[in-house]
């Protein structure tokens, strides 16, 4: 942890921060002369985070029985992202690649191959149609995975936060997808997307959650290559397992299926300044920013200028719930409104 002090005072910091504060533990500091020139800052939000700190475990539990916390990265694995991969044989392989420090910079990519491999065993990615649909909503990581069969011990879920993120504020906006059949479309309009730019492909689940729905989203962002501005792609399989012989590779979509697939259409730049070209082809039943960090940009404020005025349901996610906290007080002080802050949001 770095001293919560650093950059306050000119005094540079005494070593490393070792003192937590006692209150709520969520801070640190390299000395006692240090933790109080931040008392001033820190009285305001200590209680706050406290809280916070005591909802950890809710957040942190998940059921996976692989380790988050892989050891510590070696010389031929510079990063814990890129040791942890490792474990499982996945460092740069199909999917994986873009997961770690070593993978393309979206932004540098001109040509936003979609890799289409998820370079595991048929038993451990969901790469063909269901057993069965869902009945009940999935409200957890381990109903998905118990649904599609899958051991907790597979990694897919680093991946598959995307669409299940995406499932889950459907559910949230209480959209009724229900009464949606084959000749309708669930508009989304998807805010600063990045490197699941290059792992589009795994928001194919997205035909196995909505079966009979067909998506279309609108991926807006900054990140989007120039040269692929108002390029639509077509989503209609699942990431394909490594298993040569497996029915993934043969494409024979199932019945309820056939009319099920994931449209994207690729915007560049910011949802403010091209929003009125893309009401002209799609109105939206929902929107979306994923992990997008309000209070960290000030770019975010005309969208939600223009998403307060349009009036459609929108959702935003954050990193952590200090920033889902900040971006609150940002939005709120826009809108004028206090925001709903759905913390523990299961998936
Ligand atoms: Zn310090
Ligand atoms: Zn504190
Ligand atoms: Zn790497
Ligand atoms: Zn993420
Ligand atoms: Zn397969």
């Amino acid at each position: 942890m770095e001293c919560a002090a650093k950059g306050l005072v000119a005094e540079p910091c005494a070593g490393e921060a070792n003192r937590r504060c006692n209150g709520c533990g969520a801070v640190a500091y390299c000395s006692r002369a240090h933790q109080l020139v931040h008392r001033r800052f820190h009285k305001q939000e200590c209680a706050r985070l406290a809280e916070q700190m005591s909802r950890v475990d809710t957040l942190k539990n998940f059921p996976f029985t692989f380790s988050v916390e892989p050891p510590a990265p070696n010389q031929t694995f510079p990063s814990p992202r890129c040791f942890f991969l490792e474990s499982f044989k996945l460092h740069q392989k199909g999917l994986w690649k873009s997961e770690c420090i070593c993978g393309p910079e979206v932004t540098s990519v001109k040509d936003l191959s979609i890799s289409t491999d998820w370079s595991m065993g048929s038993t451990l990615c969901p790469c063909t149609d269901p057993e069965n649909y869902v009945s009940t909503p999935l409200t957890s990581w381990k109903d998905y995975y118990r649904w599609r069969s899958l051991p907790l011990h597979s990694p897919v879920a680093v991946l598959l936060h995307w669409p299940l993120t995406l499932y889950h504020c459907v559910q949230l906006s209480h959209l009724q997808t229900s009464r949606l059949d084959g000749q309708d479309t669930l508009c989304i309009h998807y805010l600063g997307p990045e490197k699941e730019l290059h792992q589009l492909v795994v928001f194919g689940e997205l035909r196995a959650l909505f079966p009979g729905v067909r998506l279309y989203i609108e991926l807006v962002g900054p990140a989007v290559p120039k040269s692929r501005d108002g390029e639509v792609i077509t989503i209609s399989n699942y990431g394909h397992c490594s298993a040569g012989s497996c029915s993934c590779k043969s494409r024979i979509d199932s019945k309820d299926l056939s009319c099920s697939a994931v449209i994207f259409k690729l915007r560049k730049g910011l949802y403010h300044e091209r929003y009125s070209d893309i009401v002209k082809d799609s109105n939206p039943h929902l929107i979306v920013a994923p992990n997008a960090g309000v209070a960290a940009y000030p770019s975010w404020m005309p969208t939600i200028e223009i998403i307060r005025k349009v009036g459609i349901p929108a959702i935003f996610t954050d990193f952590c719930e200090e920033a889902a906290h900040l971006a609150s007080s940002c939005i709120s002080s826009i809108t004028g409104q206090p925001l709903r802050v759905p913390i523990q949001g299961s998936l």
